[in-house]
């Protein structure tokens, strides 16, 4: 397979475990992950075959954590959610001004914006996902959190397999490691028809389309010039 950047022949690696640095948060690590490697170009990228799922995937586990949620948490409940800050403090009822400082940690998420936010985000994806969303079982165990624990884990999503629970590991846990599994010989992927989406840090995600509910921040993405979606 070739490189994205550079086109020229690039390898794919498989990680047990992969910090994932294309969203805002910093202690999301993925299991099960392909990464293509070019060594002409030095760059790195995530294939992630169903992002949208992984990123719902990331927002429950941010939204049951087992403890206060950071104001980079809050931040992306409201992305993944696929809200703008004026129409989420809006709901929230908090002025927008308040609650982009709680976003940018200027301000801390007090226990009642903390449950707000929680009740919120599950509330929007229970609009969204209806069928299969288990909103009261969510609710049950987002609203028995104790926001007076300190958040000292990393959150660990399978991306191979993001449906199944998330885990919370401590940062020293050997499970979040970088070991490399496997080179994964060289092929087409098999996702048909896939769009590039670039992330500001430099790492580029595939994704099977363009997809309203990735819900990544538009100021961090642009879509290649050369890419034509399809439905
Ligand atoms: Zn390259």
């Amino acid at each position: 397979m070739n490189c994205f950047e550079c086109n020229r022949s690039a390898e794919i690696k498989k990680y047990k475990a992969y910090l994932y640095e294309g969203i805002s948060l910093d202690n999301v690590h993925l299991f099960n992950v392909e990464v293509m490697h070019c060594a002409d170009c030095k760059s790195e990228t995530l294939i992630l075959p169903r992002p949208a799922k992984l990123h719902l995937a990331i927002g429950v586990a941010v939204v049951l954590q087992p403890a206060r949620l950071s104001g980079a948490d809050a931040k992306f409940l409201r992305r993944n959610a696929g809200f703008s800050l004026k129409d989420w403090a809006k709901r929230i009822g908090i002025a927008d001004a308040t609650y982009s400082k709680l976003e940018n940690s200027h301000r801390p998420v007090s226990p009642q914006n903390d449950r707000l936010i929680r009740v919120n985000y599950l509330n929007a994806l229970k609009q969204k996902h209806s069928e299969d969303f288990h909103l009261a079982k969510y609710l049950e165990i987002a609203l028995s959190v104790n926001t007076e624990n300190t958040k000292d884990f990393a959150i660990a999503v399978n991306a191979e397999k993001p449906e199944a629970d998330a885990k919370y590991l401590p940062y020293n846990s050997p499970l979040l490691a970088k070991p490399e599994v496997s080179v994964v010989e060289a092929k087409t992927l098999p996702i048909e028809p896939l769009a590039k989406v670039r992330i500001a840090c430099g790492y580029s995600l595939m994704i099977p389309a363009f997809n309203q509910e990735l819900a990544l921040p538009e100021e961090n993405y642009n879509v290649s010039d050369n890419f034509t979606f399809a439905a």
